[in-house]
């Protein structure tokens, strides 16, 4: 059933109110893909499990595979059975039209992301469509995120090890990142500094001293895009400096996969596939999620 305006108020209001106790008390929210309904059930069941404050969120694809409204009556419908605090992030919104619509179906947060749509959109071009979304924000309250230019990699898995020397040339800067977060009024600042979309061959190496300098330049929130394949020590060290948001995508779709294929190898006589992903791949899922918000220091700071 569709949330009044009211009720959508009241979800970003409380949002935008944990994501500042996150700064403050030192841990992150897990923003946690999802591609249908067993990943849904896997990280609100870790959620659960670890008494953890999550996001779930979508992007463009999924968008067009299962529905807005069908997202949100999803987690709305699993938030009341599992009684966990959750909130939904239309991530990589690729126009200011398509966020729009993450913003009237009472999505809590909106990431406005017009370079992954367009690798070369102008400073210019980036701004103010950030700008349009911020304002439109305003009907329900829902936090705006995005960054200054485009952000590298895709979730999956990569075979070509990490050139550490071309990611460096799209490293945010601080003075940049104060710009940009002047310029456009975002809730919430998406860094880079060495994370990356995907799994690659190597582990990902984090410029810490980077996000320290980002932190003490810029207010609002930060978040890291690319969570997959960091050690953990990273994110640890992340939300001490103050990074309020992780997204993790691939780890999950790399366990998913992996382990549907094992498992439908070991059973050949099962039509019922759903049966086999409740059964053997939630778990699996459950578990990447439950690692991460371990390492996120969400655990028992839910406020459902
Ligand atoms: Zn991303």
């Amino acid at each position: 059933m569709a949330l009044t305006l009211r009720e959508m108020r009241l979800n970003c209001d409380k949002a935008r109110q944990r994501m500042n106790e996150a700064r403050d008390e030192h841990w992150a929210f897990g923003a946690f893909n999802l591609d249908d309904e067993a990943t849904l059930k896997a990280v609100l069941q870790a959620a659960r499990v670890k008494q953890a404050p999550v996001l779930v969120e979508v992007s463009q694809g999924e968008v067009d595979d299962i529905g807005l409204d069908v997202v949100r009556d999803m987690v709305d419908n699993l938030k009341r059975q599992y009684g966990v605090e959750v909130y939904i992030n239309l991530d990589h919104s690729p126009s200011v039209e398509a966020a729009k619509l993450g913003i009237e179906a009472g999505f809590e947060f909106i990431h406005i992301d017009v370079s992954q749509a367009n690798h070369n959109a102008s400073d210019d071009d980036i701004i103010s469509a950030t700008k349009k979304v911020v304002n439109y924000a305003k009907l329900t309250g829902a936090l705006v995120e995005s960054e200054p230019h485009y952000f590298g990699g895709s979730s999956n898995l990569h075979n070509e090890t990490i050139d550490y020397d071309e990611i460096k040339k799209t490293f945010s800067s601080p003075d940049h990142a104060k710009y940009f977060v002047e310029s456009t009024g975002i809730d919430t600042f998406a860094a880079a500094i060495g994370n990356l979309h995907g799994k690659y061959p190597v582990p990902k190496i984090l410029d810490l001293e980077l996000l320290k300098s980002i932190r003490q330049t810029i207010d609002c929130a930060i978040s890291l895009h690319g969570g997959s394949d960091t050690p953990g020590h990273y994110f640890r060290d992340a939300v001490l400096i103050g990074v309020s948001k992780v997204n993790i995508n691939s780890d999950m779709r790399y366990a998913y996969r992996t382990t549907l294929e094992k498992t439908l190898m070991e059973n050949k006589d099962e039509y019922s596939v759903a049966k086999l992903i409740t059964k053997f791949i939630i778990p699996v899922v459950q578990s990447v999620v439950e690692s991460k918000i371990d390492d996120l220091n969400s655990v028992g700071k839910a406020k459902p």
